[in-house]
């Protein structure tokens, strides 16, 4: 069994890197990131982690323990009933960016190429996530220089925060990945990803040596992910923002993960309690926030 994680939207999580460049939750005038803030207290302490956030560590044989989890294609989550019959998910850099800047491209390529690709790996999904996408697309730019593809179970996705941060996904669509994802989470204000929802891509990128025939157009973005921010200091979320991004989703044909309400979620300008901590229950949601109980996957995969 892998490192197993609640996050909704995968079954495990493992970390070639650790410590980040920052980004607009991590910086000299805010600390929020929940990475960055477990940093700041084992770094140093724990082996596990880099001395401090801001000094990055690779950590080499860590991708291929995790290509040796059990597989679980087919298989059934209790807990995530969502996730059934899909093979098993991999975060991919939930404690670190593994597109910081001091991360070498050839030991992305040994450590995450190579293990995602070997016999074992090729049985997971791999959830590759930056907020680095420009970096992200140069080093797809120097794969392709070596005559190597995107892997096909290597899934390319970024984060965004609020409307400026949008720009990310531009990159991101750069990337050759047969699965292009957003997390939008922690969510701090309305965000339009319309106008990039409806580009629609035909792959024919190679995939493990191999080239899919040219038949037919799909999203460039296949999934969307969004929440509320949790902590005790967490940002309001008006559930307006969740409920317009499942709309652009929907609207677009692009899956979307309402992955929890934040621990400041707000309707109608008033607060609405959750007990479970970041909202992720959504047996606790109210019944006038029962369409958003949504929490879909892209099943291409
Ligand atoms: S990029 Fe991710 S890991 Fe790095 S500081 Fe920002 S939220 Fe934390």
């Amino acid at each position: 069994m892998g490192k197993d994680t609640t996050i909704s939207w995968c079954d495990s999580s493992v970390n070639p890197t650790m410590g980040c460049d920052g980004c607009e939750l991590w910086n000299d005038h805010e600390k929020t990131c929940y990475a960055g803030k477990l940093h700041d207290r084992y770094g140093g302490v724990n082996r596990g982690f880099s001395p401090t956030f801001e000094q990055l560590t690779l950590h080499p044989g860590r991708m291929a323990k995790a290509a040796a989890w059990s597989d679980l294609r087919g298989a059934r989550r209790e807990a995530k009933p969502w996730l059934n019959g899909m093979p098993r998910l991999i975060f991919v850099s939930d404690m670190s960016d593994a597109l910081s800047r001091d991360v070498p491209f050839e030991y992305l390529k040994s450590e995450v190429v190579e293990n995602v690709t070997s016999t074992k790996g090729r049985r997971h999904q791999w959830l590759w996530l930056t907020k680095q996408p420009a970096r992200m697309r140069k080093f797809d730019q120097y794969l392709e220089g070596l005559g190597i593809g995107w892997p096909r179970n290597l899934w390319a996705g970024t984060s965004v925060t609020t409307q400026p941060t949008v720009a990310r996904v531009r990159e991101l669509i750069q990337v050759r990945a047969r699965i292009r994802f957003v997390s939008a989470e922690p969510l701090r204000g309305p965000i339009d990803l319309s106008e990039l929802l409806a580009i629609r891509v035909i792959w024919g990128a190679s995939s493990f040596g191999k080239t899919t025939p040219l038949t037919e157009t799909e999203p460039a973005v296949k999934l969307v992910i969004a929440g509320g921010e949790s902590g005790n200091s967490a940002h309001p979320c008006d559930i307006g923002w969740l409920r317009s991004l499942q709309h652009q989703c929907l609207s677009a044909g692009v899956a979307c993960h309402i992955k929890q309400l934040g621990d400041r979620c707000i309707q109608n300008g008033v607060h609405v309690p959750v007990r479970d901590s970041g909202g992720e229950d959504w047996s606790e949601w109210p019944d006038s926030l029962i369409d958003l109980r949504m929490r879909q996957m892209p099943r291409s995969a």
